[in-house]
């Protein structure tokens, strides 16, 4: 490629010249479900949504997943794309790439076996550990049917004005249960040996170029590492990609993981870029692009990935959620303004899962664009937010771009609230993102800001609005020995002002306990910075070569012994995120974490820890009590406002500290300055 020569990433602005038609840059929007795909009457949102990353930039969109027959739906009433009459809504949505200068491809995804319904199908009858339903075997002429579907929905997709599909053969959905041997047990020319196995995924492509001409982009997207047991080899890969190049694929995107993989593959622990190296290693096999994916969040990691010449493209997902103007911001060299995705799930993928829209926690106008509007004020007032993490940053700077006058109190000397804190927990380095942006968009918008300032009433008489972002203080436990020496709070813990022995119980098992757990069971750098280390922890075959790509994992040794304990009957950590808790209950158990639930606190004194566990006391001999017990609202000056009959606006942590976070944190704080 000739590098644009106009940009601090000029590989990533270099068109790509796909012979009948161009991409403006290298920026690939990835497929990602927001749940506005499921209705027609949604499309006018999903328009909007896609209409503002077409306006910011990217180069090339994938919508979200739609079936090519109704057993392929996600779940009952998924989107699907099958009959003429399905056609006509998708026009908002290539008109809304077009009309900002972006190609569109629809993805065809059929679920297999993690079809979240009863009629589902996959080449055999083999349940998934992930799904309840089990999926009927295909018979040999359903095969062939669903062939035939695959190339009316593309040639569909075609009438709607998309320039392509994108033909999802990885992450474990119907097409790779055919060609991993995993989930093929067939006996007939769809199973066998890599070639039959392959053979569907083939046939698809090449019946999909048949149906929609030469000028109509393929992307398929290809499992380059399986991560189960019993995927594919490196070889079986090779071989697949050339196949599918040969069935007359354009472009050839990366499959990282399937869903029922144990391990992480997007999460904020997976390093930036963890699995660029396997296209790479794919990229000399065949002529057509191919994409690197999976944690490219930032345009260094893209520049650097495409420079080094291991991809032609780039795909970004959630990163176009947490910031629609990503490219754009690249592109002038101003990759400090970038709202960088965090990696937390929190909002988009926690919320497909739990069968809600998906947003973004760093910016909840994500797939919220009709709704959550921050319109420019008629009649500007003075205001004042008390407090500079999440809630009351969000809420500043939202009203500042509105034209108010903002003016930003933080007690302490820096701006970010609890974040500071969650900055410092390993894998969780991305927080520092957060707050680089927040600074930056402070200075942008005009926000008066005033550190090392605890806001009281006299201050805060003359303003037009105030709102109290103030946030949470630590709970308080209750139990005999609260008091002795040895017990300690989180705060203290992680901002480095005790040290911890080396045998510490951790009280609360919430997302701070958790986050303790990996604080204190980690030595050294933290492996989110180091692919090598990080592979080597999880059993990631670096060399590619192996089955799923496995090896034996090798976590490092916890410098502490630790306990991690609730008091609720269960499984410690069950309330984490859906998509994320298990990674961090996997961690733990790695680490050699006592993990319990249903535990009594009988008291602490010079020993250690004395509980109550299954009906028998113990003592857990630990140098270290570390109280991880939940958070109460911080309201000390809202009190004092309201006894001085003053009104305010309480946002974040300070109105409702149980089950706070920083996702309703920021939606809170931006909906409150969308209405001042
Ligand atoms: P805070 O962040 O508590 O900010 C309140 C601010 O108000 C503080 O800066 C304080 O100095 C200031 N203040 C208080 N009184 C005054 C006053 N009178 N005058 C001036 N300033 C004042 N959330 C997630 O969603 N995902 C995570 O992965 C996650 N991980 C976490 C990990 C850790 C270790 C911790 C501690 C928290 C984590 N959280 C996470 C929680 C998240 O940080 C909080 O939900 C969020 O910070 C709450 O935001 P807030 O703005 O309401 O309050
Ligand atoms: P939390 O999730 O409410 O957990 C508090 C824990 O303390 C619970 O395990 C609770 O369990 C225990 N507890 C409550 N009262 C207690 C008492 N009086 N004595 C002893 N134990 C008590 O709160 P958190 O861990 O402080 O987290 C705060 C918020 O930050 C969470 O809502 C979370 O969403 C967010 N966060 C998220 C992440 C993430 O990765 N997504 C990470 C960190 C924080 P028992 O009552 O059963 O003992
Ligand atoms: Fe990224 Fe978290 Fe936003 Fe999802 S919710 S896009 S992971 S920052």
């Amino acid at each position: 490629m000739t590098p644009a020569s106009d940009s601090a990433y000029p590989h990533l602005f270099t068109p790509l010249d796909l012979g009948f038609t161009q991409l403006r840059n290298r920026v690939l929007m990835g497929s990602m479900h927001t749940g506005l795909e499921d209705r027609a009457r949604d499309f006018p949102r999903l328009a909007a949504y896609f209409a503002e990353r077409a306006e910011g930039g990217v180069g090339l969109i994938v919508t979200g997943g739609f079936a090519p027959n109704v057993v392929g739906w996600l779940k009952p009433f998924g989107g699907k794309l099958s009959w003429p009459w399905e056609v006509r809504p998708h026009r908002q949505l290539t008109a809304a790439a077009h009309q900002h200068g972006a190609k569109i491809c629809l993805q065809l995804l059929h679920a297999g076996r993690y079809a979240y319904h009863p009629l589902s199908v996959a080449p055999s009858k083999l349940k998934a550990p992930i799904n309840p339903f089990i999926p009927r075997a295909l018979s040999a002429r359903g095969v062939e049917r669903h062939i035939g579907d695959y190339a009316n929905s593309a040639r569909l997709a075609r009438e709607a004005g998309y320039d392509g599909v994108e033909v999802m053969g990885s992450e474990g959905y119907l097409i790779n249960e055919f060609i991993a041997p995993r989930t093929n047990a067939r006996t007939d020319k769809w199973g066998g040996d890599a070639r039959q196995r392959m053979r569907f995924a083939v046939e698809i492509v090449r019946r999909i170029r048949e149906a929609c001409g030469p000028d109509f982009i393929i992307i398929y997207r290809l499992s380059l590492v399986d991560l189960v047991t019993d995927g594919s080899d490196w070889e079986e890969i090779v071989l697949q990609a050339k196949a599918i190049e040969a069935a007359g694929a354009t472009i050839i995107n990366s499959g990282i993981g399937w869903h029922e993989a144990r391990i992480p593959t997007i999460a904020t622990s997976v390093p930036r870029g963890a699995f660029a190296g396997v296209t790479a290693k794919l990229k000399p096999h065949v002529g057509v692009p191919v994409v690197a994916s999976n944690r490219i969040n930032m345009p260094d990691v893209a520049e650097r990935i495409l420079a080094g010449g291991g991809a032609d493209l780039v795909s970004l997902a959630r990163p176009l959620l947490a910031d629609p103007q990503w490219a754009n911001k690249a592109r002038a060299g101003r990759p400090d303004r970038i709202n960088t995705c965090i990696a937390c799930n929190q909002a988009c993928l926690d919320h497909v899962f739990e069968n809600k829209l998906a947003s973004c926690l760093v910016n909840p106008r994500a797939a919220h664009e009709t709704e959550l509007v921050y319109r420019p004020t008629t009649s500007p007032k003075k205001v004042a937010v008390v407090g500079a993490g999440p809630a009351g940053l969000a809420c500043a700077t939202v009203a500042a771009e509105r034209g108010h006058r903002v003016t930003l109190f933080d007690a302490g000397d820096e701006i970010g609230g609890q974040f500071n804190v969650a900055k410092r927990i390993p894998g969780k380095e991305e927080f520092h993102e957060t707050l680089r942006y927040f600074r930056n968009r402070l200075d942008e918008t005009g926000v008066e800001v005033r550190l090392g300032t605890r806001a009281d009433a006299d201050q805060l008489a003359g303003f037009d609005e105030i709102v109290l972002a103030t946030g949470i203080t630590p709970r308080r436990v209750d139990f005999p020995g609260a008091d002795h020496a040895k017990v300690v709070d989180y705060l203290d813990v992680v901002l480095g002002r005790v040290t911890v022995g080396p045998r510490a119980a951790i009280i609360g098992a919430g997302g701070i306990g958790f986050d303790v757990g990996e604080f204190l069971s980690h030595a050294g750098p933290s492996p989110a910075l180091d692919v090598k280390r990080w592979m080597t922890e999880w059993g990631v075959d670096a060399t590619y070569e192996s089955r799923g790509a496995l090896s034996r994992p090798h976590p490092e040794p916890s410098p502490r012994k630790l306990w991690l304990l609730q008091r609720s009957p269960g499984r410690p950590g069950a309330r984490l995120g859906k998509t994320t808790g298990w990674i961090h209950r996997a961690t733990l158990k790695a680490k050699g974490v006592t993990m319990l639930g249903g535990v009594e606190y009988l008291g602490v004194d010079d020993a250690g820890l004395n509980i109550r566990f299954e009906g028998v006391e113990q003592r857990l001999d630990v140098d270290h009590v570390v109280i991880c017990a939940g958070q109460e609202s911080n309201r000390t000056l809202l009190d004092s406002l309201t006894a001085a009959g003053i009104r305010t606006h309480v946002i974040g942590g300070a109105d409702v500290a149980a089950e706070l976070d920083a996702k309703r944190a920021i939606d809170q704080g931006s909906r409150v300055a969308a209405a001042l």
